[in-house]
């Protein structure tokens, strides 16, 4: 799928260290230029991962850019050790002195899967707040199943925090309310395109003020249902204009004003440079 090259995407939620791109992942990257995808934001979900995207971010200066967190799921991997090296990583500078981590995140609560405990999911997104104060960078959230006492967490910190982003927001309209009265912006997935589960989530995203929202694909997660012939299991940042197109039909607006806007979000909210790849 292609897109008018003059309005360019970004995708700001991109699992790229995953192991299901180890063996092709210079192509992901081709691929997902070639489809207007013109700047990505690879996700840490833990030490590992955070210290892949930021090496990642480092080869490809001006096109990915990194996250550096612990999500809720390894939150019983979290101690003093790890924050400090999630500290260290998110200092690190590229070629031209700028910073290739560009949040904090993943971080958040997940009560869904209970793949961590609830008091360690806790503590760990505590220090992950802080540590986003500290750095003045802004957080990239994750929350499921645990509204009430993650944004309760939230506005604790709010007023001290440079930003804010729920990625791949799932939730209903009263959630949303609460995010956007947070200030939050807000990431929309392939997870709209799915009809047994989107209804009231389409209703909600037709609310997001057009100034709060980024597009992601939570590659290699989420792979919109359209595409299951031609893409087997695996999402791809090159699958991101799906996203977009959806978002311009639940809302109502041109998909070049989508990509448009998006973009220019998601380049403030994290602070990114221009591309390298296109416009
Ligand atoms: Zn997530």
């Amino acid at each position: 799928m292609s897109l008018d090259p003059s309005y360019p995407l970004i995708d700001i939620g991109v699992n790229l260290t995953h192991r299901q791109f180890a063996s092709d992942r210079p192509l992901v990257i081709e691929r997902a230029r070639a489809a207007g995808v013109v700047q990505q934001v690879v996700t840490g979900t833990s030490v590992a991962s955070s210290k892949a995207a930021l090496l990642l971010a480092r080869d490809h200066a001006g096109e990915l850019w990194a996250t550096a967190g612990i999500h809720p799921h390894d939150a019983s991997a979290y101690d003093v050790a790890a924050l400090a090296s999630l500290r260290a990583l998110s200092l690190e500078r590229g070629p031209r002195g700028e910073a290739l981590v560009v949040a904090v995140g993943e971080c958040g609560l997940d009560y869904d899967r209970g793949f961590s405990p609830r008091d360690a999911q806790r503590r760990c997104f505590a220090a992950l707040l802080a540590l986003a104060v500290q750095l003045q960078k802004p957080v990239f959230l994750h929350e499921r199943a645990a509204h009430a006492d993650f944004v309760a967490m939230l506005r604790e910190h709010r007023a001290s925090l440079a930003g804010a982003v729920v990625h791949c927001f799932t939730g209903n309209l009263a959630e949303l309310e609460s995010y956007l009265e947070l200030g939050c912006h807000i990431g929309v997935t392939g997870y709209l395109l799915d009809d047994r589960r989107a209804g009231e989530l389409r209703r909600a995203i037709a609310r997001v003020p057009l100034e709060r929202l980024m597009l992601e694909t939570d590659a290699p997660f989420l792979l919109p249902p359209s595409a299951r012939k031609s893409h087997g299991r695996r999402n791809e940042p090159a699958l991101l204009p799906l996203v977009l197109e959806e978002v311009a039909r639940v809302t109502g607006h041109e998909r070049q004003a989508i990509a448009r806007i998006t973009t220019e979000n998601a380049r403030r909210f994290f602070g990114l440079g221009p591309t390298v790849a296109g416009p």
